[in-house]
């Protein structure tokens, strides 16, 4: 066998496993019947339509604010949600983010989550918008079968032809059941082959994923050939050449920091993307932020990788501070920002971190100035009912006869959340009793255990609470 040191276009990213993405999917899951604004073609709310329900005019502003983020007229922009609890500013950021596209992240966050005792304000801020920008990489995994052949000088000596020169590569021939092939793989190759004493006339096996090589093996040794779609070794049919199967996996930039912060070593992707930039780091900081978009901008340069700009959603966001609103005025103007979702239902409120500045929902008016504000409404009877059907179909409950009507009234009363918090203790009160349907009686003794909000206030005194007795 002749082994050749040139020159390639090498070096794509290597991976070969679908990382977990931090999701957040528990923050989430309340919403699973959302799957989209429910729009017609012409940009008309339909009264229930990809599990919405209602809130027609907020569902057709999303709209806009949707083809304004997929014409690029939304950058440097924020949308604003303003409306009284549990009238569906979530399921409406949930519901943009579905309508970008299939696998476009979702960073849900509250404004008061900055203010933790490890992390900085601004440094919460930024991992959320890092999470909610998305990264699709495209990787090709194949897998070469054949016999080692002689190189003939020329293929050996003029192994550059159709290369660029800069970037060594190996030229190995392997003949096949279709004939002879000559591979120029990684340097890396020229290793692994040297350390299993590979050479002419043995069958081997040469495991290869954008542009670097994976594992290099006799095929005897293995006595079996990986089956790409299976990902398993099957018996090895001898001399079978090519098989090769594109991949694609999504990671967010905040995975690629938190994989790079602590380099795990490995072969799966978040270990191989974990070592993109220099190891030995413990913590996220800017700098390896930069480094990580660096690499990044190289892969989407090359091809190998596809920038996936995401929704980050923050509710509450009066909870923020002046210094956090600064920041967070920064992060919009930075161009790998993804869609900035805030919500919040305050009226007229003082700016946290100001001694005196009262500005419209708490938000300064700077930033105030950036967004698109729309407001949400409270729900009839009719709707919270639809509401409850769609989540008792998607949780699997059975709903006994007045079921239905009895917590939308509640809902109506309370809220659209207070009656959906109550499906849940309502069937394990059924299942208790060995039933598998909800009855109105489980929902009346629920409703005495517990309070919503407006009864809870209107029961205990406002001045701060209750009289010891
Ligand atoms: P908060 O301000 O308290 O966070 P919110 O306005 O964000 O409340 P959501 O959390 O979106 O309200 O709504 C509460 C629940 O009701 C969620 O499960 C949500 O999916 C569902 N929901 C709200 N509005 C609708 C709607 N119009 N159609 C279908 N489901 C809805």
């Amino acid at each position: 066998m002749k082994v050749t040191t040139t020159a390639s276009t090498s070096g794509a990213v290597p991976a070969n496993a679908v990382p977990a993405s931090s999701s957040r999917a528990s923050r989430i899951a309340p919403h699973s019947h959302i799957k989209g604004l429910g729009l017609s073609a012409e940009g008309f709310a339909q009264a229930s339509a990809a599990g919405f329900v209602g809130q027609e005019v907020a569902r057709e502003a999303c709209g806009v604010v949707v083809d304004l983020i997929k014409t690029r007229k939304f950058s440097g922009r924020a949308l604003l949600l303003a409306g009284a609890p549990g009238t569906g500013k979530t399921a409406l950021a949930l519901a943009i983010a579905h309508e970008l596209g299939a696998k476009v992240p979702f960073c849900p966050m509250v404004g008061s989550e900055v203010y933790s005792a490890e992390v900085k304000k601004t440094e919460v801020l930024a991992e959320a918008f890092r999470r909610a920008i998305g990264l699709r990489i495209k990787e090709t995994k194949e897998v070469y079968e054949g016999e080692v052949t002689e190189l003939t000088p020329a293929e050996a000596e003029n192994p550059l032809s159709g290369y660029g020169k800069t970037i060594s590569h190996v030229v190995i021939g392997l003949k096949t059941v279709k004939g002879t092939k000559q591979l120029r793989l990684d340097p890396s190759i020229y290793e692994a082959i040297m350390k299993e004493k590979i050479t002419v006339g043995d069958v081997v096996y040469i495991e290869h994923g954008s542009g670097a090589v994976k594992r290099v093996g006799r095929s005897d040794a293995y006595a079996s050939s990986y089956d790409l779609e299976s990902e398993t070794y099957v018996p090895l049919p001898k001399g079978d050449v090519h098989k090769r199967k594109e991949l694609v996996q999504d990671v967010t930039l905040g995975d690629l920091d938190a994989a790079n912060a602590r380099p795990q070593g490995g072969q799966d992707i978040m270990s191989v993307m974990g070592s993109l930039v220099r190891a030995g780091r413990t913590e996220v900081t800017e700098k390896l932020r930069r480094e990580v978009n660096k690499v990044v901008a190289g892969y989407v340069a090359q091809g190998v990788a596809e920038v996936v700009p995401g929704v980050v959603f923050i509710d509450e966001v009066h909870m923020l501070d002046v210094e956090c609103f600064t920041f967070l005025n920064s992060l919009l103007e930075s161009p790998m920002a993804p869609t900035v979702v805030l919500a919040t239902n305050r009226g007229r409120a003082r700016v946290r971190g100001t001694e005196d500045v009262v500005a419209p929902h708490g938000v300064p008016v700077d930033l105030l100035d950036r967004c698109l504000i729309v407001k949400t409404v409270p729900y009839s009877r009719d709707e919270v009912g639809q509401v409850l059907k769609l989540r008792a179909t998607v949780e699997g409950l059975q709903l006994g006869e007045g079921v239905l009507e009895r917590l939308s009234a509640e809902g109506e009363k309370g809220s659209l959340r207070y009656a959906l918090q109550l499906l849940a203790p309502a069937s394990i009160l059924a299942s208790l009793q060995g039933r598998a349907e909800i009855l109105e009686e489980d929902i009346s003794e629920m409703n005495e255990l517990f309070l919503d909000a407006r009864t809870s206030a209107a029961r205990i005194p406002l001045d701060g609470g209750f009289d010891g007795g």
